[in-house]
């Protein structure tokens, strides 16, 4: 319970932006995955970056956690309260505040969805292309250094963030990448901030204003689908395709299961074995050269029925499966959860460590369809859980931390998007080693209370 005098303090500053109705504290307390309910004992709507800060220092003073909360699609408990305290929901700090169309740059606020951004700069023919799959808020996708299906060809969170506001644990707000907020496109000004800040999971300070770099939207796009005899050629043939300087836009990987699940729940109509599923995004031309020369590289690692398409219904129906493929496989066993794995190796070590998790899937209970953004050597297990049956979770753990600490022998990362949260903590020790108490020494420095996202990413936090 949070004290009186802090709910009256937030009360008289936000009215009836300031919710401790059950159901609200309920919906801020969920995960997408497996992680049980943590409510906080309030949330905040702001409206302003000088909210933001009140609040931060309100629930400062008093010792109370601050939780940021953008859409709550993350996957690994990153935006629950297990220790209560002011969940700070950015649903209303969402504008689009200046497009600087000739330096491809956005200025926005952190509330705001990729699929709202990108409806937005439909028209100035620019577009914001990190894409996790979930409708999430820009603030929540800086957040988790999240990437997802165009990391291959356009990059990660890390690579589109050029400056933030943040408002610390103390109540100031503070811009990274220099006062104007990151509008030069390189600096040699000192400790990379925005950086610091991009992944910290909200355990730093809150962002509260995002300038992201921009795309042209491509003057022509193709999808395209291909079946593989086995994982091996399925990867290998990405390997091939790469080293030809073919970079599709989007390169994911389905297995078998996957397969069987999209053509019995989503009428995928594809025949039951691996896939690649690609976009490639250029000039007409470019688009055709690119998805033939990929066809060739296809035929050649025994991939079948290579078929490659420009219109763009035949393009949005592929990746609306795709998009929806999380939930669709979370049908395949009703009233079951899910531990979501995300390991990411190097690309040549992906076709060994997918299969290795493959098998041990396979000598396990419990199912666990995988799937993945390949061409970044990282794929995810979808390991279905009955809700009821906490055997059931143990296994699913046990095959996922296996999972993790192959990946993190052969040079990879228990984490390659989704990032930390609750999740994946204990594997920070092994991934990180010294350095994961210098991350400690940066979070006590900026937040000495432990008020910013406690028990997430770094030790003791
Ligand atoms: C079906 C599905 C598919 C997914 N696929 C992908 C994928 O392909 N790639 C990928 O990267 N992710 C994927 N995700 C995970 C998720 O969409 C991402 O982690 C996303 O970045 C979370 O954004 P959000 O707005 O929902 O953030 P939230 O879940 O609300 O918050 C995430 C973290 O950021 C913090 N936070 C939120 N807003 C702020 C802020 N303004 N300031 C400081 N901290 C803040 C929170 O406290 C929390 O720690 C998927 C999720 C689902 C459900």
């Amino acid at each position: 319970m949070i004290p009186d005098d802090l709910t009256r303090a937030l009360a008289a500053m936000l009215g009836d932006r300031l919710s401790t109705g059950k159901s609200d504290l309920a919906l801020h307390g969920r995960s997408e995955t497996w992680h049980p309910e943590m409510p906080p004992d309030a949330v905040a709507y702001p409206e302003t970056t000088a909210e933001v800060a009140e609040v931060v220092r309100l629930c400062a003073a008093r010792g109370v956690p601050v939780i940021g909360w953008g859409t709550g699609t993350a996957l690994e408990g990153h935006a629950s309260a297990p220790r209560g305290g002011v969940t700070v929901d950015f649903r209303r700090m969402d504008r689009v505040l200046e497009v600087l169309e000739e330096d491809m740059l956005v200025r926005v606020q952190p509330g705001c969805t990729r699929v709202r951004l990108n409806e937005e700069l439909r028209a100035t023919g620019l577009m914001f292309p990190v894409d996790p799959g979930a409708d999430a808020s820009v603030g929540g996708m800086a957040s988790t250094r999240a990437s997802g299906t165009t990391a291959l060809r356009y990059g990660t969170m890390r690579d589109h963030v050029r400056g933030l506001e943040v408002v610390l644990a103390d109540g100031r707000a503070i811009r990274t990448g220099g006062v104007s907020g990151g509008l030069a496109r390189k600096s040699s000004a000192g400790y990379d901030l925005t950086s610091l800040f991009v992944g910290a999971e909200g355990t730093l300070g809150l962002i509260t204003e995002l300038t992201l770099k921009l795309h042209g939207q491509p003057e022509a796009v193709a999808a395209a689908v291909c079946a593989f005899p086995d994982t091996a050629s399925a990867i290998g043939c990405v390997i091939d395709a790469t080293a030809m300087g073919i970079v599709p836009a989007r390169c994911e990987f389905v297995d078998a299961a996957t397969v069987a699940i999209l053509n019995d729940l989503d009428g995928a109509g594809l025949p039951v074995g691996p896939h690649l599923l690609l976009e490639f995004h250029g000039s007409d031309a470019g688009v055709a050269e690119a998805a033939e020369r990929f066809g060739a590289a296809a035929t050649d690692r025994g991939g079948a029925g290579y078929a490659w398409a420009t219109e763009a219904e035949a393009r949005t129906r592929l990746w609306d499966m795709r998009h929806r493929a999380y939930h669709t496989i979370l049908r395949s066993r009703p009233g079951s959860t899910a531990v979501v794995t995300d390991v990411c190796v190097p690309v040549s070590r992906l076709g060994e460590a997918i299969e290795r998790a493959a098998a041990a899937v396979a000598a396990s209970p419990i199912p666990g369809p995988i799937l993945g953004h390949v061409g970044d050597g990282n794929y995810h297990a979808i390991l279905l859980v009955d809700r009821d049956r906490p055997e059931e979770l143990e296994e699913a753990k046990r095959l996922s931390d296996a999972m993790v600490r192959d990946a993190q022998a052969l040079g990879g990362t228990a984490t390659g998007e989704h990032g930390v949260g609750l999740g994946k903590l204990h594997h920070m020790e092994a991934e990180h080693g010294a350095a994961w108490d210098v991350m400690g020494l940066v979070k006590r420095a900026l937040d000495p209370e432990g008020v910013m996202n406690p028990g997430k990413l770094v030790r003791g936090n």
